[in-house]
């Protein structure tokens, strides 16, 4: 079953709020997708904490190795 969870964040870049859909197999993963208002490609880092929530970490395409 595929779980869509929606997640605010901030874009790295432009700072806007963005809401982006997070497919819970994403878990653990990481993908890239560009901001919905100054179009730049954000990195999206899917984790699960303890009670199963799925965080969200973003950052910068150049902040990443
Ligand atoms: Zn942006």
């Amino acid at each position: 079953m595929i779980e869509l969870n929606e997640q605010n964040i901030d874009c790295p870049y432009c700072g806007e709020t963005i809401s982006v859909l997070i497919d819970r197999q994403e878990a653990g993963g990481q993908y890239i997708e560009d901001c919905q208002v100054c179009c730049r490609p954000i990195v999206f880092q899917v984790s699960e904490d303890v009670l199963n929530n799925l965080i969200v970490t973003v950052y910068c395409e150049d902040d990443v190795v």
